[in-house]
This record gives structure tokens, sequence and C-alpha cells, in this order.
């Protein structure tokens, strides 16, 4: 059996948005095709009477710098992130999650969107773009506009994004600046493909002396149906030293406060919660050193 009848390549957003339109409903977006495709090769999909394929459209693939933020398309590779400069100066964090997703044929099709539409809590560049506090835009029942990243997950799989109808234009974050730094971690199994038993981004900015948290974002998945911040201890973290005492009480507090779920084929709940530990530790060493690296504004 066909698994779709017509596939599109429009060269425009207005262009795809209109042909999801023409379909009514019976067209669906594909990028990388490295979720969609294994889905519909597994009978996940009713037949696609036609894909529309948003890796032509020449905005959607771009990384760009507007002042102090970045602008990384929906239909940016990991590829892409990993090889660009500015995000491995500016946003590490996201780098390294991207670096990690699938192999390098993987890698070189897949998209940060498709990663974020899909709306697993556990995507690899979802839990970074979290971390980071983006913003995605995306044109949604007709009407383009900002969303925090958050509010696009809706629950394991379960997107605000229709995509027989909506599509997801681009992110956007706040550059890293001076005394700020970020690292992404996660545990998976050796043969594991796809998604990792956990995952931790954190991005933090420390006092002009470098030796407290003036700021810390968190972001630990899957911990529940949607990637969240721990904002708790991000509350936490603000105004303590920069150093192993502290880490080891954001740790305990992790531990006490955070109720991972076991999965049957990933791990148990008690094993994802020592983990929280371990990623808690590699994570914030790292990002505070870079932190402390950058103590100049790095323009
Ligand atoms: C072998 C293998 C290993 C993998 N390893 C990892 C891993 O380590 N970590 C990880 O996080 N993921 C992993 N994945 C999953 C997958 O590669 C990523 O989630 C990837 O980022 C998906 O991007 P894509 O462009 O291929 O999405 P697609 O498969 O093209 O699309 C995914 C979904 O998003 C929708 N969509 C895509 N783009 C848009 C858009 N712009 N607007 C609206 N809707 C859109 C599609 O309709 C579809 O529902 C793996 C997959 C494979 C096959």
């Amino acid at each position: 059996m066909k698994l779709w009848e017509h596939y599109h390549t429009p060269t425009t957003v207005d262009e795809a948005l209109s042909l999801l339109a023409q379909y009514a409903g019976r067209a669906r977006i594909i990028a990388g095709g490295t979720d969609l495709l294994v889905e519909m090769r597994a009978g996940e999909h009713e037949p696609h009477h036609a894909l529309i394929d948003i890796t032509r459209i020449a905005e959607l693939t771009t990384i760009a710098r507007d002042g102090e933020q970045i602008t990384i398309g929906a239909g940016v590779t990991h590829t892409q992130i990993v090889h660009s400069a500015l995000l491995q100066q500016r946003a590490a964090c996201l780098v390294e999650s991207c670096g990690v997703v699938g192999g390098p044929q993987v890698r070189n099709v897949a998209t940060l969107g498709g990663n974020v539409a899909h709306a697993l809590p556990a995507g690899d560049g979802t839990v970074s773009l979290v971390a980071l506090g983006a913003e995605a835009e995306a044109v949604i029942g007709g009407e383009r506009r900002w969303h925090p990243i958050q509010a696009l997950y809706l629950g394991p799989g379960k997107s605000l994004l229709n995509p027989a109808r909506d599509v997801l234009l681009r992110f956007r974050l706040a550059a890293c600046g001076p005394r700020e730094g970020t690292a992404f971690d996660r545990i998976m199994r050796p043969q594991g493909v796809a998604l990792p038993i956990l995952g931790c981004a954190v991005r933090v900015r420390l006092t002009a002396d470098g030796t407290r948290f003036e700021r810390a974002q968190l972001c630990i998945a899957p911990l529940g149906p949607t990637p969240e911040r721990l904002l708790e201890l991000e509350v936490f973290l603000v105004g303590k030293t920069a150093d192993e005492v502290s880490l080891r009480s954001v740790i305990d507090l992790a531990q006490s406060s955070l109720h991972p779920r076991a999965s049957k084929y990933r791990a148990s709940a008690e094993y994802r919660r020592e983990m929280i530990g371990v990623l808690l530790e590699r994570t914030l060493t790292r990002a505070v050193e870079r932190a402390r690296a950058a103590s100049v504004d790095p323009r």
C-alpha cells in the first residue's frame, strides 16, 4: 500500500499553508521524516493523501542573530546546529543535545522543528530549548504568533500544532552573555535509539565576582507528560555559592522533590532518581565553568 499519493516541496510558508488548506486535513507536514516515516511504516497513521515537505523553505532553514536574540528555523537540521559557531559560543547546551540525536545520518536530515512538533518530553533538542527559555513561532489555526516553547506540549506525542493544518516556523532564544553558561547531558542505553532514559539541560548566570548563582534555568526530562522548567530548584539556587556545597544541596532537593516515572522500556523510577544527581552534577559543573570562562561579553 502506498503511504502517500503526492509529495510537495513548497518554497514559501504561504505556499505550504495554502497546500495544507487545499488538502483540508488529508495532507501532513514532513521535515526530515525520521519520526514520521517510521510511524507511517509502522501503521500508526492513516495513509496521507499528500506530504508537504518544509525543508526547501529558505526562511525555515537558517540560523541567525538579531542583537541578543538567536533565531533558528524549524527546518534547521541537528547537523547544522552542531556546526554553528554562533550556537557553540552562545547556546552550547543546544549544540550538545543536537549532537547526540541518533547517528550522523539521522542528524543530517532530522530537524529541530520535527523534534519539537513530535512532542515527546524527552526529545533531546526539546530539553535544551526549554532550559534556554526559548519561544517558538508558529502558524496555528491561521494565526501567526510566538509561544513559550512549553505551550506547544500537551502530552506525550500531543502537540498544540496540528501538522495537517499548522506550521512551526522558528525558535528564538536569548544568546548567552557575560557570566552565563549552559550545558546538556543525558543517560542513554548503549544500544538505545530514539529517546534517552533521562536528559538534563541547564543555563546559569553568575554574579559579577563569579562566586554565586544570579540566575538558573533547569530542565530534566522525562519527569512528566510534558517538559517543564524546575522552578523550585531554580529559585533555590539563586544567591547560593557556585560550589560543591550548593551542588550537593540542590541534588538532595531534586532527589527528594522530583518524582520520575518508571518506564517499562527505559528505566525504573529509582534508577532515574539516582541519575538526576549524576546529570545535575555534570551539567551544573560544566555550565559554571563556562560561565566563569565567559566573564567578558563574547561579542
Ligand atoms: C534511528 C533514530 C534515532 C533517533 N535518535 C534520537 C535521539 O537520540 N534523540 C531524539 O530526541 N530523537 C531521536 N530520534 C527521533 C527524531 O530523529 C527526532 O525527533 C528528529 O528531530 C525529528 O525531526 P524530523 O525532521 O525527522 O521530523 P519528522 O519526522 O519530519 O516530523 C516529526 C513530526 O513533526 C511534524 N512536523 C515536522 N516539522 C514540522 C513543522 N515545521 N511544522 C509542523 N509540524 C512539523 C511532522 O508532521 C511529524 O508529526 C531518532 C530517530 C531515529 C529514526
